[in-house]
């Protein structure tokens, strides 16, 4: 791919390959029974562990390779997108979401236990934030956890959890001091902890090999050691992971428009009306030629900004605008791109179809778009 040298090299490029090989051989011919199922299998975390897919980014130590190199997870995450599932690839990577506090905070000897075994896709991990009242106020979560000795006791509710069903390992935002940011901590909440249920897999509009989940806490006693970090300063956390996740949402954005894109462009090539091919139709060649465009433009910006956080820079405001941007592009590409496929993009036995409902959750998850555009407007002193 010459014309992303500037980002990738060969060692990304090798990542790149084997994880399209992996994509191709273990996804692909199973994706479409798995989105009408709303599920993949389990044993799809093991064979992602084992061809080291899931390490990617993470020490080596715990399993993982590429540790702090942005641009092989980047690789990564764009060919796995190549599996034209968004919610198999939320799934599978909801350990990106709620590994990495525990990675950088948790106490060693719980690091030490549940890094590798989330690595080598033994267990899953989700990231619990967003409560029934609200996922947008973050400082205003009500989930409480009061300290009883070598214990917290939690209370409350959270919903919409990626991987909530069956996840083993769930790093959970409540409350442990007041009223605010100021008093948020993350703790490590393990499947089986007594007190701790899991609801029903929620029905979603796409996104559908994920399971989504609201998750109950009835005097759950969590052992004071899987407090992840410092007591009340768990929100500092909560909004740094957030970094991470808009730019792998921006990618996932990024990737859906390139796969419409392509849908397009080989539809145009061989639907033929009145005589011809409709790609050699003018407003249709300037449609595709406009998606290709906006694709461009938005996935130099995400790359740049990568390339920022990987050089140590903080870019709060760009990510927020590239998770934005790319959100918003791809919604027009995938609105183009059923569009062009006439009424065969309206069917589901076609990609765009998906591609369709499943960006539609990107603009909302991992921070909705005004809340970017608040964060953004924040930034810029206003
Ligand atoms: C498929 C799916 C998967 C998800 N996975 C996870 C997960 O794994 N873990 C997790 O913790 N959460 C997850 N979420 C939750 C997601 O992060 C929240 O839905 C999101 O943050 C928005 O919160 P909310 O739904 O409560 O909307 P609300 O916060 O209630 O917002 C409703 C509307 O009000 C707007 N709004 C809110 N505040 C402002 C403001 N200050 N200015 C202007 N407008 C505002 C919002 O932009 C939105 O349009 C998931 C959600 C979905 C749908």
């Amino acid at each position: 791919m010459p014309a992303f040298q500037e980002y990738f090299d060969q060692s990304h490029q090798l990542v790149r390959d084997s994880v399209r090989r992996f994509v191709e051989r273990e996804i692909l011919p199973h994706v479409a029974d798995w989105e009408e199922a709303e599920s993949f299998p389990r044993e799809l975390y093991l064979k992602a562990g084992a061809a080291g897919i899931l390490g990617i980014g993470y020490p080596e130590q715990f399993g993982g390779s590429h540790e702090g190199d942005l641009f092989a997870k980047v690789a990564a995450s764009e060919e796995l997108m190549r599996c034209g599932s968004g919610g198999l690839v939320a799934g599978l990577g909801s350990l990106d979401i709620g590994l990495p506090p525990i990675l950088k905070w948790a106490r060693p000897e719980v690091r030490d236990r549940v890094v590798p075994q989330v690595l080598s896709g033994e267990k899953i991990c989700a990231l619990a934030v967003t409560e029934p009242s609200g996922g947008s106020d973050v400082a205003s979560l009500k989930t409480r956890a009061v300290r009883d000795g070598d214990f917290y006791r939690v209370t409350g509710s959270k919903t919409f959890i990626t991987s909530g069903v069956r996840a083993d390992y769930y790093t959970v935002a409540v409350r442990t001091g007041g009223d605010g940011f100021g008093g948020v901590s993350l703790l490590l909440i393990e499947k089986g902890t007594p007190g701790f249920t899991v609801g029903r897999q929620l029905k979603k509009m796409g996104w559908w090999a994920s399971d989504t989940a609201e998750l109950f806490f009835d005097d759950c006693k969590v052992p004071v050691d899987n407090l992840i970090g410092v007591e009340n300063m768990g929100f500092a956390g909560i909004m740094a992971n957030f970094q991470s996740e808009r730019l792998a949402l921006a990618i996932m954005a990024n990737m859906t428009a390139e796969l419409a894109l392509e849908e397009s462009l080989s539809w145009a090539r061989q639907r033929e009306a009145f005589g011809k091919p409709i790609g050699k139709f003018q407003v249709l060649k300037h449609r595709l030629a406009e998606m290709a465009t906006q694709l461009e433009v938005s996935r130099e910006f995400t790359y740049r900004q990568a390339a920022k956080m990987a050089a140590g820079k903080s870019v709060i405001k760009e990510i927020s605008m590239a998770k934005n941007f790319a959100t918003d592009i791809a919604d027009r590409i995938v609105y183009d791109a059923v569009q062009v496929a006439g009424g065969m993009g309206y069917m589901r036995e076609s990609l765009v179809e998906r591609l369709y409902r499943d960006n539609r959750i990107l603009s909302i998850g991992g921070g909705t778009r005004e809340v970017m555009n608040e964060i953004i407007s924040k930034q810029m002193g206003l």
